[in-house]
């Protein structure tokens, strides 16, 4: 059994509807995926069911943004059941992000004519494009030539979302178990590529303290060495292995020739240790 854990609607950043993921892992025959949209669960109650239609399981996941020493890390959250204490964290989370924006817009007004919070405010974007208000609203005002290139503004006018106040990582894996739920580190080759193998193990060891219960240790930018680490780790330490693509649709499909479409990691499910999988 093929499996993706990880993929993003237009709920977040990516440009597909919850029923074409399931169409689309349909035909990539992935029998268990989970949409993990950053800090948002709307999707999921669409996406359930027209998996069921298509003989998939579809897992409930988000990716939460959280502070863990100099970084934003992202969590990845999975099979939790409703609860206010996760529900107000993942609100929190998704309020700082769209803070980015909006302090950034009001900081460039004063420099900026063809900019006002009250425009952006009033701005809607096609969120069958992907990515996030902020920099389809750059673009729109003819202050990036590329829809990325807004991006460097954030940093350049304090808005750099280090800045911001996301949960401490502890807090939210907490949150995330009380709530029925297990807690995974994101593409680990996001945050610690450059480590040396000691200093990664250093830095899992520190998390799984901190309440990571596993680790995506198949991701289409985790280089051999780090999934290797990663999955060796995650075995010694009786923890969950995860595959995800991070498919965002037509958003981000390639970075620096790394190809992260739906099903582009193929894990195989007796590969991984997916506890929150009964079969
Ligand atoms: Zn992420
Ligand atoms: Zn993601």
């Amino acid at each position: 059994m093929m499996v993706d854990l990880h993929i993003h609607t237009y709920f977040s950043d990516g440009t597909m509807s919850p029923e074409e993921v399931a169409r689309d892992a349909y035909k990539k025959g992935l029998k268990v995926i989970a949409v993990t949209d950053h800090n948002n669960i709307e999707a999921y109650d669409r996406l359930k069911k027209s998996c069921e239609e298509y003989g998939i399981i579809a897992i409930r996941g988000v990716e939460i943004d959280c502070k863990y020493k100099d970084k934003v890390l992202h969590v990845l959250a999975y099979d939790f059941k409703d609860d206010k204490n996760l529900f107000d964290l993942i609100n929190k989370s998704r309020n700082e992000l769209l803070k980015t924006s909006v302090d950034l817009i009001d900081r460039m007004s004063k420099d900026f004519n063809e900019v006002s919070s009250e425009d952006y405010a009033n701005y809607e974007y096609d969120r069958r494009k992907g990515a996030w208000k902020g920099v389809h609203y750059l673009l729109e005002k003819g202050l990036s030539q590329k829809l990325l290139d807004g991006l460097k503004y954030y940093k350049e006018y304090g808005c750099d979302y280090i800045e911001y106040d996301f949960s401490p990582i502890e807090k939210v894996c907490k949150a995330i178990k009380d709530a029925g739920g297990y807690a995974v580190l994101a593409h680990p080759s996001n945050f610690y590529s450059e480590f040396s193998k000691e200093g990664l193990i250093k830095v899992l060891e520190d998390l799984k303290d901190k309440g990571i219960d596993g680790i995506e240790c198949y991701y289409p930018s985790n280089g051999e060495e780090l999934t290797k680490t990663c999955v060796e780790f995650c075995k010694k330490n009786d923890m969950i292995i995860t595959a995800g693509s991070d498919g965002h649709g037509e958003f981000t499909k390639t970075i620096k020739n790394i190809d992260y479409y739906i099903g582009a990691v193929k894990a195989n499910i007796d590969d991984l240790n997916l506890r929150f999988i009964k079969r």
